[in-house]
């Protein structure tokens, strides 16, 4: 199998640097699609349902199907693990970096007051379009899986009030930050990130080192995460076979209406929500933006990586869109890191489905939860394939819903991870044409 992570960890690495340089686009040219890997998934998925459709048919008392189990089980559960373990530090060095990435850009204030404006407004109606249409649609509600019913058996403890929701928030916000290592507590860990990633930009090239080692770290964990990404097959496998043999096969039914509630709730985004700030922000029609963008939007549809796609969305920006380079150049590479409208919201309406579908309604105060993680987790994720999945887990967590769940997201993961990466770069060229009009002037200066 090719190293196309390795490939993705490296383009994602070289959008992440304070200085691109003149040759970023020739580096990015590099980065492929990974079909095998996505195939291998699909097939994994078949067999893992068909594997375990078989062993639910074995009598429970077969050893047959105890060793099947055990095995799944084992094997499941690494991989679980493994998502959880570069958690924490993927969190810390995706943050730190993409802030520290506002140095090399000498943009007056209102530029980089703008973007995180934009951008922090958008990835908020992504949420709010997902939040409401997982109320109302409420898919996978009615089925509720015994798969986790160990896993659910402290989540009455945690649920929370709005005013007790508010008391731990801003209590944790601040911690020692080998304790909220250790602990897992991402909100600390990601105020303390934007702490030394702001420190990073105010100290320039004094602290040039600390950013090349974290730069350095990021790398390294991007590879993990390749290697991690090599087992999904497995892991899915092995977690589909559990679930399968152990449960009722409704859940399909489930999943599918999950799947025509993303999409749909995407493609809004993407094709009403967007182009209405374009169109109030600029005058551009949606029809001038799509011919402009669409060799972007289909990169990214192709590759599921926001940060491979970004040498094309930088040539679509400049050359067809009118955006001059050095807006381009600093919204665009933040945002392949830091803006993911279509990963947010996906990130909402999973923790929504999953809850649903686990049989606990979540209360205002909790979905609130799930509204700022999912936040920090798309704000988190690197622009590389099925980065969402790993920060779901956050998401997940923050409610005290099951993380093992992730095994019903990960075997559609891909298929809805192309249509979320390209309204994610859809957002981001969004995002340099609006910038440049609010802090620069007209966008066809
Ligand atoms: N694949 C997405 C991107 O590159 C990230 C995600 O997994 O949501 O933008």
């Amino acid at each position: 199998m090719r190293d196309g992570l390795g490939d993705m960890a490296r383009a994602m690495l070289s959008n992440a640097s304070p200085d691109p340089g003149p040759n970023a686009h020739n580096r990015h040219k590099e980065s492929p699609a990974m079909p095998s890997l996505n195939l291998q998934i699909l097939v994994a998925a078949c067999l893992g349902v068909l594997i375990g459709w078989l062993t639910g048919t074995l009598p429970a008392e077969s050893g047959l199907r105890e060793g099947v189990l055990y095995a799944s089980n084992l094997l499941g559960g690494i991989f679980v693990g493994l998502l959880k373990m570069v958690l924490v530090p993927l969190v810390f060095t995706s943050i730190a970096v993409g802030v520290a990435n506002l140095q090399a850009h000498h943009q007056v204030h209102r530029v980089w007051l703008t973007t995180l404006v934009y951008f922090t407004a958008t990835t908020c109606l992504a949420m709010v379009v997902a939040l409401v249409a997982a109320n109302i649609f409420e898919p996978g509600a009615g089925l509720s899986l015994d798969l986790f019913a160990d896993a659910m058996a402290s989540f009455e403890a945690r649920q929370l009030t709005m005013p007790e929701f508010f008391q731990h928030f801003f209590a944790n916000l601040f911690q020692n930050p080998f304790a909220a290592f250790a602990d897992g507590s991402i909100l600390a860990i990601v105020v303390f990130a934007l702490f030394i990633g702001i420190a990073l930009v105010a100290g320039g090239e004094r602290y040039r080192n600390i950013l090349v080692l974290l730069q350095e770290l990021l790398e390294l964990l991007l590879r993990i995460i390749g290697w991690i990404m090599r087992l999904a097959p497995l892991g899915i496998l092995a977690l589909l076979v559990r679930l399968v043999a152990e449960q009722d096969v409704a859940l399909l039914g489930a999943v599918g209406g999950f799947i025509v509630l993303i999409f749909a709730t995407t493609l809004f985004h993407g094709i009403v929500v967007l182009p209405g700030i374009l169109f109030l922000a600029t005058g551009r029609s949606p029809l001038w933006f799509w011919r402009g963008a669409r060799e972007a939007l289909i990169t990214a549809f192709a590759t599921s990586s926001s940060s491979a796609t970004l040498a094309v969305s930088m040539r679509c920006a400049e050359e067809n869109l009118q955006v001059r380079r050095g807006i381009a150049g600093f919204v665009l590479p933040l945002g392949a890191t830091m803006n993911m409208d279509g990963t947010a919201l996906y990130e909402a309406a999973a923790a929504l489905f999953v809850a649903n579908l686990v049989g606990i309604e979540l209360s205002f105060a909790q979905q609130m939860v799930v509204f700022f993680t999912a936040m920090i987790a798309s704000t988190g994720a690197p622009g590389i394939p099925s980065a969402g999945m790993v920060t779901m887990v956050m998401v997940l967590q923050a409610v005290g819903l099951p993380a093992e769940a992730v095994a019903i997201l990960l075997p559609i993961d891909r298929l809805l991870d192309t249509v979320r990466t390209a309204v994610n770069v859809q957002g981001d060229i969004t995002g340099s044409l609006v910038v440049q009009k609010f802090a620069d002037g007209d966008p066809r200066d």
